[in-house]
């Protein structure tokens, strides 16, 4: 009998699912929008009710476990959730024993950025050994780091929070209670902001428009310090750069990488790091949070 993984991957827009087999194949995959979870009185319920279709269909004993990847901070035995940013009432919840004892599967949960770094490596086929990097670059500003193929999370769980580096003298508020994250300066918010105060433009255009503006042009180059500063201190074998910013069209990826090239020492790791560009696909939460569930079992 074939046994599967059901994958819950909780994004700022979209909430994605589906059922995964060993082969980190999909079998079954929906989308609905994140604001009908946000939305909901009881997440438990909410989630109860997206799963139990799938245990009625395949049988609670050929599902392996329940496996989330979310956008939210959390413990470091990835048990509670202390804060969800895209989620409303989603915080100071111990999420794995409530949903555990609600749908008597095993339940694991991953940050997002976590799982869409496990996602890749194994989709590039991509030697493990060493340091991978990912930066994720949507609404916020996400960060993951493997080493030799796992996720390194930290002492306390909050390793990788590249966003929240401090920028010399930037005294705007973060929204994860500090002043001055480098996050306020580079990632998606921010050209949100630009688009509708700045330029009155559709988002999806702003690079196509606006690409060569200092201000888009500042944005990048803080991002490319983040991750020179990266770079410098871990010496990756490679350095993978997703999400939605990144994916657009008119994306200065050029700039950005020239940039960062520029700010790495002579000959190395200047000329070893090796960039690669995200796939991209939907999927990559669903079948990275199965992937880091066969990790953890
Ligand atoms: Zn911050």
């Amino acid at each position: 009998m074939n046994k599967y993984y059901l994958s819950i991957e909780i994004g700022g827009t979209n909430l994605r699912y589906g059922l995964i087999d060993t082969n980190f194949s999909i079998i079954e995959f929906k989308k609905i929008p994140t604001k009908d979870f946000s939305i909901s009185n009881d997440k438990i319920k909410f989630l109860s009710e997206l799963i139990m279709p799938f245990i009625d269909k395949y049988g609670k004993d050929n599902i392996i476990c329940i496996t989330m990847a979310l956008a939210s901070l959390m413990n470091r035995e990835r048990t509670v959730i202390y804060s969800s940013p895209m989620v409303m009432g989603f915080e100071n919840i111990k999420l794995v024993e409530l949903l555990q004892e609600a749908v008597d599967i095993p339940v694991l949960m991953e940050k997002d950025v976590n799982v869409l770094l496990l996602y890749e490596i194994g989709k590039m086929n991509l030697n493990p050994s060493g340091i991978i990097t990912g930066v994720f670059i949507g609404t916020g500003l996400g960060n993951a780091m493997a080493i030799d193929g796992n996720i390194y999370k930290g002492a306390s769980g909050s390793a990788s929070e590249l966003g929240h580096i401090p920028v010399p003298d930037l005294e705007q508020e973060c929204g994860c209670g500090k002043k001055g994250c480098l996050e306020l300066l580079a990632c998606g918010r921010v050209l949100e902001r630009l688009a509708i105060e700045e330029y009155q433009c559709d988002i999806e255009d702003i690079f196509i428009y606006h690409g060569n503006d200092k201000k888009i042009l500042d944005l990048v180059y803080y991002l490319a310090i983040a991750i020179a500063t990266e770079i410098t201190i871990l010496d990756p074998a490679y350095v993978i750069l997703g999400g939605g910013v990144v994916e657009a069209e008119g994306f200065p990826m050029e700039y950005l990488l020239d940039t960062i090239r520029e700010n790495l020492r002579y000959p190395n790791p200047r000329e070893s790091v090796e960039f690669i560009k995200a796939s991209g696909d939907m999927e990559a939460g669903v079948i990275g949070a199965a992937i880091h569930a066969s990790q953890k079992l």
